[in-house]
């Protein structure tokens, strides 16, 4: 099923898994399976599978957890591909793969870029991914990413908009956002968003922070910007290690509820593989998702 039809029924729900770190040819599927188990017991809408995220060391098995998702599990899976760790070769291959596999959505991404550069050059921006996607002959949901906060490397976020609509002009049915902590900035970006004719549904990225390692890294590689009412939580429970977690979650929780009165889209949360996490949350606001 192409999730974007999905829009239409309820606001969606959606995790983030990623792949193992690869230390050998073979790759070592006992955690995602404990992942999926759990996950799947929270009937989400998809499961969306990264290649790459970070740059910093390409992962395989994208294409094989995304199959297991759909065959194993019954959930829709949505492949992350990211251009500029693949050549167009490497990106036809997999979309064919791909389609065999009966995997029908795809997040068409420029990629992070690798410190040691990019491994490929076919594909420039994101929206020559996404229109290379939808000329291949095969039949694909193909969705984008995109920054409330702008894209790190955007000079402003007019700029970043205006390139967003190349992305949706070029066959993106659906967006999914970068993970903020002040849902205003979410909202005046949708609102930016709709004036510049981009009608497509925009998920809202949560990520859960769970300890001042993870959020101190998020905010370097994305820029996010930290609210008051955040970094006072931080401050207050630093060195208190279950405290802030359960801190973490509460605030995770008190934005989805905030953003689903608000009528968004669709919520996607950042699990980091994090199953019992994400359980909590959904299992806080699983009644308002779908009422
Ligand atoms: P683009 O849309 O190409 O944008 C990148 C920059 O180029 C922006 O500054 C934009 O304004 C500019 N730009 C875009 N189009 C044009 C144009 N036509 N002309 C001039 N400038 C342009 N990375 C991974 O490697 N693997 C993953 O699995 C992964 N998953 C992700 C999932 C989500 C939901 C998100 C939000 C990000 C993910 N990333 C992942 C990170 C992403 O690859 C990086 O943020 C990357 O730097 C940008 O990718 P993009 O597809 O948004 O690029």
């Amino acid at each position: 099923m192409k999730v974007n039809q999905l829009f239409n029924k309820h606001q969606v729900i959606s995790f983030e898994v990623f792949p193992p770190r690869q230390k050998s040819p073979s790759i070592d599927f006992s955690r995602i399976y404990g992942t999926m188990d759990a996950l799947s017991q929270l009937d989400p809408d998809f499961v969306s599978v990264t290649f790459g995220a970070g740059g910093s060391k390409r992962q395989a098995g994208t294409l094989e957890i995304a199959s297991l998702i759909k065959s194993e599990y019954g959930i829709e899976p949505v492949a992350h591909l990211p251009a500029s760790q693949l050549t167009g070769a490497e990106v036809d291959e997999l979309l064919d793969q791909f389609a065999t596999h009966g995997i029908q959505n795809i997040l068409a991404l420029r990629g992070d870029i690798p410190k040691s550069g990019r491994v490929a050059n076919d594909f420039v921006h994101a929206n020559d991914l996404v229109a290379h996607i939808c000329a291949s002959g095969h039949d694909f949901n193909v969705i984008g990413a995109c920054y409330p906060e702008c894209h790190p490397e955007a000079s402003d976020l007019n700029a970043d908009i205006a390139h967003l609509k190349l992305k949706v002009d070029a066959g993106a049915n659906q967006l999914i956002s970068q993970l903020f902590f002040d849902n205003q900035v979410f909202y005046d970006f949708v609102a930016k968003c709709r004036a510049a004719g981009i009608t497509v549904p925009i998920e809202a990225g949560i990520m859960p922070v769970l300890n001042q390692h993870q959020i101190q890294r998020m905010a370097e590689m994305s820029g996010v910007s930290l609210p008051e009412k955040f970094t006072a939580m931080m401050a207050r429970y630093e060195g208190n290690p279950i405290a802030m977690r359960d801190a973490g979650i509460a605030y995770a929780i008190d934005q989805i509820i905030d953003l689903l009165v608000h009528g968004v889209d669709g919520i996607h949360i950042y699990t980091m593989d994090n199953p019992t996490v994400a359980a909590r949350i959904v299992q806080a606001t699983r009644s308002l998702v779908r009422a």
